[in-house]
């Protein structure tokens, strides 16, 4: 497929007026590529070709616009850190349509960094290199992790300043959904009162993106009882990778539970359970383990929008499903860390034990887990503390430790795999590449200096991030000891 062929059929920008605001993206004067992903092209149906020539450039970085395609800025509200924000909307990402597939997939085709919009208020509605590369990865990172997300398809870069804590280059960032409705888009017509525009919404989403709910007696009352199940299992996920959003506002909430938005996120590589990144979050509100009841506070905004197309009893009976839903989600997910296949007595404390001991030994949350594979169930093993877990636990928490590894054996006695099979499966569950907080700066680094080959080496494995790959060794180290720990800030 090439550029000129791709088929938009815009149906968001079909809805009211008052959903959006039409707005072509500003271009940059002289864009060229920083990168591009060739898995996510693919799902546009572009070939490496299209994506290697100069017109791809132009497109994505608004010079050139896409016949058949009605650029628009979505509507949106949302509560930011616990207050509620009446209006935000696209203040930097534009919706330059959504490409129809004949394999009846739908990808909006968003480019983030595109320029003013109505909805920038004060801002300059660019986006930076240093930014659009965090989020490029994260989204790849996510992906490659099997959990839900956006999708990131390239990077355009510019020499235009933009001026952040200092001054930066702006860059564009294609990003594709099936949609980027948000929990945020539902409180904006219920917070102005307009039930018809909320019942649009609603059934647009039902329409395109959950259609097998049509048939329901209740459909709305199922679509927010399938975004509520899928919310509490993407926050479980989230929580089993260490990965902190660091900026859960429910206008950073998507309906489709996908992870979108990524700002100042991080994942943890020594294991904190309160750990905070966003330097602006000086109360902790999104740390890390508070992000499974962010969960619930957003989807109890969203069900209070949804009121009026559904009893509010009902809205309540579906709320009261999230916590089941995600403790469900948590601990099936936590029991396969731990290679776990059965459920048992005691496979809670197993695993409230095993983070309490990774936090008091200053575990790196990633290489602790792996190492587990290498315990063996053998019963004559039963004393040993594998050196590859050993090595991951500061001196002091080696007593502790030999108590909760004791246990672990004893449970493992009861797992009908072998060493061989439970290690392949925790090997699956267990990725041995995360986008480290210092990996991804050093590919900024580099780009930042023109160079760009780092971000695809990157890309690509971390789009494979559970298989060793041997020439990759140091990329699943943590950073070295005493290397900054940044904060993150929210500038973007
Ligand atoms: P975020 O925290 O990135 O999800 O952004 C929150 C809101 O601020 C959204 O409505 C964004 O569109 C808007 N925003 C963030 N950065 C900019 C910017 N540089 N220019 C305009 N709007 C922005
Ligand atoms: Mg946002």
């Amino acid at each position: 497929m090439s550029l000129s062929t791709l088929s938009f059929d815009n149906r968001y920008a079909q809805l009211p007026e008052a959903f959006y605001a039409r707005v072509a993206p500003t271009p940059f004067a002289r864009p060229h590529l920083v990168t591009v992903n060739p898995d996510a092209a693919a799902l546009l149906g572009l070939t490496p070709e299209a994506c290697q020539s100069a017109e791809f450039v132009d497109y994505f970085c608004g010079a050139r616009s896409f016949a058949g395609a009605d650029p628009i800025a979505m509507l949106y509200a949302g509560h930011q850190f616990g207050s509620w924000v009446p209006q935000l909307g696209d203040g930097r990402a534009i919706l330059l349509g959504e490409v129809d597939r004949p394999d009846g997939s739908h990808w909006d085709v968003q480019l983030k960094g595109a320029g003013r919009t109505p909805f920038s208020r004060q801002g300059d509605g660019r986006a930076v290199l240093r930014s659009v590369i965090r989020e490029y990865l994260c989204s790849e990172a996510m992906h490659g992790l099997g959990i839900p997300t956006t999708r990131a398809m390239c990077i355009i870069g510019s020499d235009e300043g933009v001026p952040r804590e200092r001054m930066e280059t702006g860059a564009m960032m294609t990003r594709l959904a099936p949609s980027h409705v948000r929990f945020g888009t539902f409180q904006v017509f219920a917070s102005r009162n307009q039930t018809d525009h909320l019942k649009t919404l609603a059934d647009h989403v039902i329409q395109f993106h959950y259609p097998h709910l049509r048939d329901e007696p209740q459909p709305y009352v199922a679509l927010l009882r399938e975004v509520t199940l899928r919310t509490a299992r993407l926050v479980a996920r989230w929580q089993g990778v260490g990965f902190v959003h660091g900026v859960l506002n429910s206008d950073n909430m998507s309906i489709l539970g996908l992870t979108i938005d990524y700002g100042p996120f991080v994942f943890i590589d020594t294991y904190e359970p309160a750990y905070v990144r966003n330097h602006t979050d000086h109360s902790g509100f999104y740390a890390f383990n508070r992000q499974m009841e962010i969960g619930h506070f957003n989807i109890y905004h969203l069900a209070t929008a949804m009121v009026p197309l559904m009893d509010a009893e009902q809205a309540q009976g579906v709320l009261n499903e999230y916590k089941s839903a995600m403790e469900a989600a948590y601990s099936q997910q936590m029991r396969a860390k731990l290679g776990l296949t059965t459920e048992q007595d005691g496979d809670a404390a197993l695993v409230e034990g095993v983070l309490d001991l990774m936090h008091r030994g200053k575990a790196d949350f990633t290489r602790f887990f792996r190492s587990l594979s290498t315990v063996s169930a053998v019963a004559d093993k039963a004393d040993a503390l594998p050196a590859e877990c050993q090595q991951w636990l500061a001196p002091e928490a080696l007593p502790p430790a030999k108590v909760w590894f004791q246990r672990y054996h004893q449970r493992l006695q009861m797992e009908p795999l072998d060493d061989a099979g439970r290690q392949a499966a925790m090997n699956r569950v267990n990725p041995l590449y995360i986008l480290r907080t210092h990996l991804a700066q050093a590919a900024i680094d580099k780009a930042e200096a023109g160079e760009f080959g780092e971000i695809e080496r990157l890309r690509v494995l971390l789009s494979n991030p559970f298989e060793e790959q041997k020439s990759m060794a140091t990329y699943s180290l943590p950073p070295a000891a005493g290397a900054a720990d940044a904060m993150l800030s929210c500038s973007s």
